[in-house]
């Protein structure tokens, strides 16, 4: 029976397109999906990034995003945009990044938009991870008549859409730890009162960061060092993260900004069960990806227990007078890119 299956999959447009080289132009047409799809970048979770192009005689006529939980999904908003631009979406081709939906969620299924719109072919970069939820839409589109490729820049879609895709997989955030460090490695000024020591450009940047993540975790003693408010101010947002504060031993101010300015906290006291079952339980609240800015302490856990899916390490040029060394144990992880954030060096580790 499987092995039928797999077989009948194997007959269909859309698996064919695997094996199938693409043009230039179609490279172009996915990229620019991809691109536009960045515009929602903190904004639908927990849905993912999706972005389309209709593309009519070599031409993109019209482009779409999904923009924020509740609003239009991104096929939607590009059929929308081809009417308000005058373009017929008659016999047009969809580029889309991800497989169309084919459920009635917030909005009608997209499936049934682009049926209606009248599109010709759907090119998808990657499946829907989650076909039972979202309603298996490229075998809908195919019983429609509809032909369907996929797989088209498939794994710049995947990460894209990593943190997502992640939490289908797991049902646990996908973890982030960012550090930041001075030009010896060490974490804290023990000479100083806390403080970030790192510039302004770069403290910009944690918060686009803070934005893209659902959550935000601590242990107690940066709370009570540092009394962080761990919330997005130096850039527009429309939601704040869920700040997390993992105090065993229930040794914070009650005073702390975390505790006392109105915004979400977790305190995990007494109800704290481990770092493993703390995933958990923020997978179940749709959190898809957890930025740790705790300490080394707190930080060093995560490391030993396996949960770091990705380790951004900030390096200032600034040396402290009382240092806290701190030794990461990055051997699992492989560096992906170095970029620079204001005056900080900045390099990000992956596994
Ligand atoms: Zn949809």
């Amino acid at each position: 029976m499987l092995l039928l299956l797999e077989s009948d999959a194997l007959m269909s447009n859309a698996y064919l397109g695997w094996f199938m080289t693409w043009s230039e132009a179609q490279h172009e047409y996915m990229r620019r999906a991809i691109e536009v799809a960045e515009k929602g970048r903190g904004q639908v979770r927990p849905n993912p990034l999706v972005g389309c192009v209709l593309v009519k005689n070599d031409e993109i006529i019209a482009e779409g995003w999904h923009d924020h939980l509740g609003g239009l999904h991104a096929e939607q908003m590009a059929i929308h945009d081809a009417e308000e631009k005058g373009h017929n979406t008659n016999g047009s081709v969809a580029y889309v990044t991800l497989e169309p939906c084919n459920h009635f969620g917030r909005t009608p299924p997209c499936t049934e938009a682009l049926l209606w719109a009248g599109i010709g072919k759907v090119v998808i970069a990657h499946g829907d991870p989650n076909p039972i939820v979202r309603g298996n839409g490229i075998s809908v589109l195919e019983e429609a008549g509809i032909e369907v490729e996929s797989g088209l820049l498939e794994k710049d879609a995947a990460m894209q859409m990593r943190e997502f895709l992640h939490w289908c997989q797991y049902r646990r955030p996908f973890v982030t730890v960012k550090v930041a460090v001075d030009a010896n490695g060490s974490v804290d000024d023990l000479s100083k009162a806390a403080g970030r020591f790192t510039s302004d450009e770069c403290l910009k940047e944690v918060h686009k960061l803070r934005k893209d993540c659902c959550a935000i975790l601590v242990g107690a003693n940066t709370v009570n060092r540092d009394n962080p408010s761990l919330n997005v101010r130096l850039i527009e947002t429309q939601r704040q993260p869920l700040r997390v504060i993992i105090d065993p031993n229930n040794r914070i101010d009650t005073n702390s900004n975390v505790l006392s300015d109105g915004l979400e906290t977790k305190h995990l006291t007494e109800d704290f069960r481990g770092l493993p079952a703390t995933l958990d339980m923020l997978g179940d609240l749709e959190i898809q990806r957890l930025l740790v800015e705790g300490g080394p302490d707190t930080i060093n856990r995560f490391l030993e227990e396996g949960l770091v899916d990705e380790f951004i390490l900030v390096q200032s040029d600034s040396t402290h007078v009382d240092p806290v060394s701190a030794d990461f144990d990055l051997s699992i992880f492989t560096q992906i890119s170095e970029e620079t954030w204001g005056k900080e060096s900045v390099k990000i580790f992956t596994r």
